[in-house]
């Protein structure tokens, strides 16, 4: 694994996160410039390094990580609903090139996204 990314940093904890979860598949930290009262970033330690890159080998990990951000937005109370984004791309928005799922609540949000 190379550090060439701030998310790669985080997992090796060259840098610092808020982690609020991990195991040996995923690390969940909270974003430094929150949307929303919960903004945490769920991404796998697997150098993936955007959603076109995904293989069918990772179709369990991708399960995994759907499975974090549930238990996660249950622990953080969101009992109202929440949304999950994963921006891929420049298009999508993708800042970060390593694979992460937006984990946001705590306020309603609209629909269409800007
Ligand atoms: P995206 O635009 O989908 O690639 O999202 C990248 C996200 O990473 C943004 O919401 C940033 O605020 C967040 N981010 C960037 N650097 C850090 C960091 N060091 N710790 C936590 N979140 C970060």
């Amino acid at each position: 694994m190379t550090s060439d990314n701030v998310f790669l940093k985080i997992i090796e904890r060259k840098i610092p996160a808020r982690i609020e979860f991990e195991d040996e598949r995923c690390l969940a930290f909270h974003d430094i410039n929150p949307q929303a009262p919960v903004h945490v970033l769920i991404i796998p330690k697997k150098v993936i390094p955007a959603h076109t890159d995904l293989a069918d080998e990772d179709i369990e990990l991708l399960g995994h990580l759907h499975l974090v951000a549930r238990r996660l937005a249950e622990k953080m109370g969101l009992h109202r609903g929440y949304r999950l984004v994963l921006n891929c791309g420049p298009d999508g928005g993708q800042t970060v090139p390593h694979l992460h799922m937006h984990l946001l609540g705590g306020r309603s949000f609209h629909w269409p996204p800007g």
